[in-house]
């Protein structure tokens, strides 16, 4: 059945994501994301449609979904993880949106109606919507995050963000047979290190500022970066603390182990790191030895506060775990070694290392996840270096779309 697609953001960017299918009497929106940007960024305004699908939690996809789920009423197809997950993420950025002095985008009310919307299928699960099926499959990206599979004449993938190795949370994603691949290239033109000699290296360095007498501390995303972090130094003996958002989303986690690859592992981590339960604890914290807090990117969040007692001495270090964007405190600490804090420009003089433990499939593996899949039509999104992908997908048809730019395809 020939049906019409139409990127309304992400598609050449890591960011924003919104795309609609409209046929067979139906227009359906698969994600509806934000750029946390300052100000924040959004995607073209989408127009009625009857169903939404989430593939994960992180702002990028679920970010703008109560502005469509708050006006249509429509059905929310997500995994029960990610719903609630995501539920977390859009109070916290109508809170920085209301902080900040940015107009929001949607009401509290959006987010409790968009909830009642939620339709809850896990992995393997199938729902009929006239001539489509479509089926979750585990995306392997963080815990609950799924590729949809749209069955009609053919078949269509779907990925969102995926990871194929197997990380400390979940299992890697595994690549199924269709005939046109909507895949994610965050990483199009670069490839991860081994994983072990990451691990190897970030652990002796933990080591090594410990053993001089500093503090390490560990400025982490909520959803999996924390997780993965705390479960990687669950078996060091330091004395170890976590702060920010992070905590719930590990709680959510526990309570669905389902999603997990090892809830024992969590549960252990969970055990040994002592938790910032208010601002005055915050003091013993940085009397430790490591910390691991929000925001991933020194842009907000407990870590700032963190900075600002620790940041003097040469001692500490701060271990970067995760991507920094342009435009953000961890880019400028990695660059010129200050940050802007309180609306100064600070110098930071602690040691700065950064590591790769991204949870997106580098290039050769999406490449390798492609040619496994064995589509005819590729499709390629969330991603600023897209072209990079195309002298190693020369048997496919490639399919590089641009927001508001509609095209059809054979499903
Ligand atoms: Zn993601
Ligand atoms: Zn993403």
């Amino acid at each position: 059945m020939l049906m019409k697609f139409n990127f309304l953001g992400g598609a050449d960017m890591v960011g924003r994501m919104g795309m609609t299918i409209e046929g067979d009497n139906k227009r359906l929106l698969v994600e509806y994301g934000m750029s946390p940007t300052k100000p924040p960024e959004y995607p073209i305004m989408a127009p009625r449609v009857d169903h939404v699908f989430l593939t994960h939690c992180h702002l990028d996809h679920c970010g703008m979904i109560p502005a469509i789920c708050g006006r249509d009423n429509c059905e929310l197809f997500t995994t029960p993880l990610s719903a609630e997950i995501s539920e977390i993420m859009m109070y916290d950025s109508l809170k920085i949106a209301k902080a900040e002095g940015y107009p929001e985008p949607y009401t509290t009310g959006d987010i409790e109606r968009t909830m009642k919307c939620v339709a809850p299928l896990t992995f393997e699960d199938t729902i009929e919507l006239g001539k489509i099926d479509v089926t979750l499959h585990d995306a392997g990206h963080v815990p609950g995050a799924a590729m949809f599979e749209f069955k009609c004449d053919y078949n269509t993938i779907y990925t969102g963000d995926i990871h194929t190795a197997d990380q400390g949370l979940v299992y890697g994603a595994k690549p199924i047979k269709c005939k046109n691949l909507f895949i994610e290239g965050t990483y199009g033109g670069r490839n991860h290190p081994d994983k072990n000699a990451t691990i190897n290296s970030f652990i002796a360095k933990i080591d090594e500022v410990i053993d001089r007498g500093g503090i390490v501390i560990i400025p982490c995303f909520a959803v999996g970066r924390t997780q993965e972090i705390m479960m990687l130094l669950r078996n060091l003996g330091y004395d170890m603390w976590v702060d920010g958002m992070g905590r719930s989303v590990t709680n959510l986690f526990l309570d669905y182990p389902e999603y997990l690859r090892e809830p024992k592992a969590l549960k252990q981590a969970k055990r040994v790191f002592n938790e910032i339960r208010n601002s005055g604890m915050r003091k013993h914290a940085t009397k430790g030895q490591i910390i691991v807090t929000t925001g991933g990117m020194l842009d907000g969040g407990p870590v700032l506060g963190y900075l600002r007692a620790l940041r003097e001495n040469p001692k500490n270090a701060i271990l970067l775990v995760g991507y920094q964007a342009e435009d953000t405190n961890g880019r400028m600490l990695m660059e010129k070694g200050c940050i802007t804090m309180d609306g100064e420009i600070v110098k930071i003089e602690c040691e700065v290392q950064k590591y790769d433990f991204s949870a997106h499939a580098g290039h050769d593996e999406l490449v390798n996840f492609i040619r496994k899949s064995d589509p005819e039509n590729v499709i390629i999104m969330h991603s600023e270096t897209r072209e990079l992908f195309l002298p190693d997908l020369q048997d496919y048809n490639v399919i590089l779309p641009e927001c508001g730019k509609e095209f059809e395809l054979d499903i």
